[in-house]
């Protein structure tokens, strides 16, 4: 017997209706906003809802003034996008394509935030980094460290594993927005995707310690520097001291950092309580898109 589509209760018929009105009316508003120059293509295919993110590039192309029928298909010819391509599988190189393509000059595109985040050591830092890995808005930057790898950790994609000399090579050659050392290693952003993606109107995070969030504030006065502290002193001490592997003389000097990474708290923009990490992602995404509102286009 051949496979039968699952049935549909009528509720549940009526809310994907209902689910499908919404998205056409995202879609609709999106184009008209486009049309009226309201907004750039790269504020729609940096958009979150899932609504836009499922729209074909075509029909979004189309509602950019100036292109038409004849012109969309020879310039997605040239991006390399197919023509049933959604906004939500355009990659990075393809989206630089684009904008050399539409001549947008950088003041066309409303740039993203930077993001520093730092914070005590066991605060949950690199948690909310990871819940935020997949959103749309937001870039991740990948750190070049000399650190040796950790089991399950991915060179190119939790860091960038370098040796002391390749280390010193990016030093010289200015690669780094900021470097800095920690327990003995070095770790470094490398400034040149961080650059291109907030050109491309996307949020770049950087996670790093507090010596190279200062550098930053130095290197790029506008960016939003925030802080994650843990909900009391107490809960960090159980969350740095609980698993009970360290020796005496090492639990003393973590907590010890920890004192003073916590008292560094006022040099940042904001600081967010690590109560859930829902919670504080929420927050991030907000403070940063209010900041880049804020900022006007440029
Ligand atoms: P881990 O070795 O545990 O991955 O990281 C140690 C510390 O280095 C963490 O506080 C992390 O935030 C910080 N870190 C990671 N990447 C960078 C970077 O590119 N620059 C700076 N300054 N700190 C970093």
């Amino acid at each position: 017997m051949a496979n039968l589509p699952p049935k549909l209760s009528q509720a549940d018929r009526a809310r994907a209706g209902q689910a499908a009105i919404a998205a056409r009316r995202d879609r609709s508003t999106t184009k008209e906003r486009l049309r009226a120059r309201e907004i750039t293509i790269f504020d729609a295919i940096h958009d979150p809802r899932e609504s836009i993110r499922k729209m074909r590039v075509r029909e979004l192309l189309l509602a950019v003034p100036g292109i038409g029928d004849k012109r969309v298909d020879t310039l997605m010819e040239r991006i390399g996008i197919s023509p049933t391509r959604r906004i939500q599988g355009i990659g990075s190189a393809q989206l630089l394509r684009l904008r050399n393509e539409l001549s947008v000059t950088k003041s066309d595109v409303r740039s993203g935030t930077l993001i520093v985040m730092s914070g005590p050591g066991g605060v949950g830092k690199s948690t909310i980094t990871a819940h935020l890995r997949n959103h749309p808005s937001i870039w991740i930057s990948i750190s070049a460290t000399t650190r040796s790898p950790r089991p399950g950790e991915v060179d190119g994609v939790d860091y960038f594993f370098v040796s002391n000399e390749r280390f010193d090579q990016m030093i010289s050659e200015g690669a780094f927005l900021e470097w800095a050392e920690f327990a003995g290693n070095r770790y470094g952003t490398p400034s040149e995707p961080v650059d291109q993606w907030l050109s491309l109107g996307k949020h770049v995070l950087l996670e790093i310690e507090i010596a190279g969030a200062r550098q930053v504030r130095r290197a790029q006065p506008s960016a939003l520097l925030l802080f994650i502290a843990p909900p009391s002193w107490e809960e960090l001490v159980e969350r740095l001291t609980g698993r009970g592997t360290d020796s005496p003389e090492r639990r003393a000097a973590r907590l010890a950092l920890a004192q003073e990474e916590m008292a560094c708290a006022g040099e940042f923009d904001h600081t967010l309580v690590n109560r859930t990490v829902e919670e504080v992602a929420q927050s991030l995404l907000s403070l940063a898109s209010a900041h880049q509102a804020g900022s006007g286009l440029n």
